[in-house]
C-alpha cells in the first residue's frame, strides 16, 4: 500500500512562490541504516532559503529542509541503537514534511530534559556555533570577538558560547529590539549598524587593536568591514552569505595584517558518525547544564512556510524559526 504525506516541495528555484504545500508519497526504508522519523517539529535555517533561491544547488524536484525532531516510525535491519518509538533529532535532507528518512549516522536520541521542539531548534545552529568557536577559531579567555547578526539564530548562540569561554563578544544588529536581545545573551558591546559605524566602534572599544576573531555569517555586505575589524594576526571566519555571495577578492589583502581567513561549513566537521556523536553529545550537555539558551522566535504551521522564509530573509526574525507539520 502506498502511504502519502504533506510536504513542502520546490520544482524550480526562485522566491517564496516556488514553495508548494503538496501531498506526496511517504518515504520508505530502503537501506539497512535508514531511520524513518515522523516529524513533530522542523528547524528552519538560512540554508533552506539558499536551496530555494538557487544560491546552493539541489537536484529538483526537492523537498526542502535540513533538520527535524520527532518519533521513530521504523528502522532498517542494520540499525541497532535506535528503535521505533524513540524520540530523536536528526540532520539530513527533506525535513519539510510529515515524515523524513535519514541515515542513522545523523540521527541522535533526544536526552531527557530536552523536548522535541527544542531538539529541532538545536542541532544545526547549535553544532555550527559550537564547532565555530572550538574548531574554526578556538576562542580563548579575554579575546575580543566580533559577531555579525548577533540576534539571529546562530548569532545568539555564538554570543553565549563566546561569553562562556571567557571572551568578550561585540555584536552587530540592525535595530534596538535586536540590540536588547544581543545584550541579554551576553554581548559586552552591541553596535546598531544602521546608526553606527561598525569599524569605528570596534576600534574605539578595542583601543584601536581590532578583534582577535570575526564570525561573519552575513557575507557580501560585511566582508570589507570584517577585514577592517580584525586585528594583526587575527582570524576572519566567514561562515555564511545571508546578504549574498562574497565576490572574488585579492588574497594580498590578508597580508596587511597577516590575517587567517576561513570559510567553514558544519557538514565538514561532522562528516563521520563519530564526529556527529561527539559534537552532539557536547552540545546537549551544554544545553542541559543551562549554558546555552536556545530562543525559539516562532513556530509556524508547515503550510505557512512562505511566511517563515519571508520573515527570515526579511530580517524580521530573531533566534530560531520552527515549522510544525
Ligand atoms: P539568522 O537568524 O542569523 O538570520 C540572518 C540575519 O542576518 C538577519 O536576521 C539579519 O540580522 C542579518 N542580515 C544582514 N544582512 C542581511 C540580508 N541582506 N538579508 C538577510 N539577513 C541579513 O540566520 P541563521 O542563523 O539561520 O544563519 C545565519 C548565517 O549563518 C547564514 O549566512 C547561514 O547561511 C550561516 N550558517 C552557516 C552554516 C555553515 O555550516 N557554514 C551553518 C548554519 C548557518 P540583522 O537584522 O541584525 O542584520
Amino acid at each position: 500500500m502506498t502511504l502519502s504525506m504533506k510536504a513542502i516541495q520546490i520544482k524550480s528555484t526562485g522566491g517564496v512562490e516556488v514553495l508548494e504545500y503538496i501531498t506526496i508519497e511517504r518515504p520508505k526504508i530502503t537501506e539497512p541504516m535508514d531511520v524513518l522519523v515522523k516529524n513533530n517539529f522542523i528547524g528552519v535555517n538560512f540554508i533552506d532559503t539558499y536551496h530555494r533561491s538557487g544560491v546552493y544547488n539541489l537536484s529538483l524536484p526537492a523537498v526542502l529542509g535540513r533538520e527535524g525532531a520527532g518519533i521513530v516510525e521504523s528502522v532498517g535491519d542494520g540499525v541497532k541503537d535506535i528503535k521505533p518509538g524513540d524520540c530523536v533529532a536528526y540532520l539530513g535532507a527533506s525535513s519539510y514534511a510529515e515524515y523524513t528518512k535519514a541515515p542513522s549516522s545523523y540521527v541522535t536520541k533526544v536526552p531527557n530534559g530536552i523536548d522535541s521542539r527544542l531538539a529541532a531548534a538545536s542541532l544545526l545552529q547549535g553544532l555550527t556555533s559550537w564547532t565555530l568557536v572550538t574548531q574554526s577559531y578556538e576562542v580563548k579567555k579575554d579575546d575580543w570577538v566580533l559577531i555579525h547578526a548577533a540576534a539571529g539564530g546562530t548569532g545568539l548562540l555564538l554570543v553565549q558560547l563566546v561569553k562562556n569561554l571567557g571572551a568578550h563578544a561585540i555584536g552587530t544588529v540592525s535595530n534596538d529590539e535586536k540590540a536588547k536581545l544581543a545584550i541579554a545573551a551576553g554581548v559586552k558591546h552591541v553596535i546598531n549598524y544602521t546608526t553606527q559605524n561598525v569599524v569605528e566602534e570596534v576600534m574605539r572599544i578595542t583601543d584601536n587593536q581590532g578583534v582577535h576573531a570575526v564570525f561573519d555569517g552575513v557575507g557580501k555586505d560585511t566582508f570589507e568591514i570584517s577585514l577592517a575589524c580584525a586585528r594583526r594576526l587575527g582570524s576572519f571566519i566567514s561562515f555564511g552569505n545571508a546578504s549574498g555571495i562574497i565576490p572574488p577578492f585579492d588574497i594580498l589583502k590578508l597580508s596587511a595584517k597577516n590575517l587567517k581567513l576561513m570559510r567553514p561549513t558544519l557538514f565538514k566537521y561532522i562528516e563521520t558518525e563519530e564526529e556527529f556523536k561527539k559534537y552532539t553529545a557536547e552540545l546537549f550537555t551544554i544545553i542541559k547544564e543551562g549554558k546555552l539558551d536556545i530562543k525559539i522566535w516562532k513556530t509556524y504551521k508547515l503550510s505557512d512556510v512562505k511566511q517563515a522564509h519571508q520573515d527570515l530573509e526579511g530580517r524580521k526574525s530573531t533566534g530560531k524559526l520552527i515549522l510544525q507539520p
